[in-house]
């Protein structure tokens, strides 16, 4: 006979797992059930949707819990499994970089809407690549670049790149906006997307921000403001005549990032997000 410990491991169910998963994540997360999913699906190699009409009567993998575990003490889902969809697309994440948000996806569809024949595209701070490989997907037409001041952000961005079979229309480049000359040898562009830092230096975050991801790619001065103060300046340099841009800003700051657009001469449209917030600015 097996002594009774190792007994619930062998007759425990995924199903069962997920279930005593998401009661352990509930205090830890407000996506308990999700995380559990994503998680097993990961543990188990499949896809989630797989693993709700497929695999619910297996036998839960034992390597299950310990990424449970780590969930529990605020780890991202994103950097246990290493990925994170974006408009449909499987993104390659690890700490280096941002994880990708839904409420980004806001920036691709105002993009889509405002230049859809874009040839030209420049991704401003680029990290995971998300935004500039998302409209190249869409849009066959474009080629782009992103650049990033983090090398290993621009590691992933050229993973993801190959992943999304985009690497012979999508190229990256260390560059910082801060640096004088970052333009030099770029060229001109219909379209500029950038999703730049803008959280407010003394917010508070959530421990699965704070902890895991970059301070670089979130904080931004005492308004937040700081990252936009220094590019919207440089967008008539970078922009083809009849070119637009398009910026993520956070849900408080479309009034002061539209006024800093209009000093430069812009011309600026308000797009929300699912949750009906403030998102993006189309510049033109
Ligand atoms: N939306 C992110 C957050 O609130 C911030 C992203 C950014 O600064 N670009 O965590």
């Amino acid at each position: 006979m097996r002594p009774s410990g190792s007994r619930r491991s062998v007759t425990d169910t995924v199903a069962g797992a997920l279930r005593r998963a998401s009661e352990r994540l509930s205090t830890s997360s407000d996506t308990a059930r999700l995380d559990a999913e994503l998680l097993m699906a990961h543990a188990l190699g499949v896809s989630r949707s797989d693993l709700l009409l497929k695999h619910m009567r297996d036998a839960a993998p034992e390597g299950f819990l310990p990424l449970v575990e780590r969930r529990a003490k605020k780890e991202p889902v994103a950097h246990i499994v290493g990925m994170q969809e974006f408009f449909g697309l499987d993104f390659t994440v690890t700490p280096d970089t941002l994880i990708p948000r839904g409420d980004s996806e806001t920036v691709v569809l105002a993009a889509l809407e405002a230049a859809p024949d874009a040839a030209r595209v420049l991704d401003m701070g680029t990290g995971t690549g998300a935004l500039l490989l998302a409209f190249l997907h869409e849009c066959q037409q474009a080629r782009g670049i992103g650049i990033d001041a983090s090398p290993g952000a621009l590691a992933v961005a050229q993973v993801n790149a190959e992943r999304l079979r985009l690497v012979g229309r999508a190229g990256f480049r260390l560059a910082s906006w801060h640096e004088k000359g970052w333009t030099d040898e770029l060229g001109r562009f219909d379209l500029v997307l950038c999703n730049p830092p803008y959280v407010e230096d003394d917010a508070q975050l959530e421990p699965d921000v704070r902890d895991y991801e970059p301070g670089t790619a979130l904080f931004a001065g005492p308004e937040g403001l700081d990252d936009y103060r220094a590019i919207v300046p440089q967008l008539g340099k970078l922009l083809l005549p009849g070119g637009v841009a398009v910026l993520e800003i956070g849900a408080n700051q479309a009034e002061s990032v539209s006024a800093i657009a209009r000093e430069s001469g812009f011309a600026v449209e308000l797009r929300r997000d699912l949750g009906e917030r403030p998102r993006a600015l189309i510049l033109r």
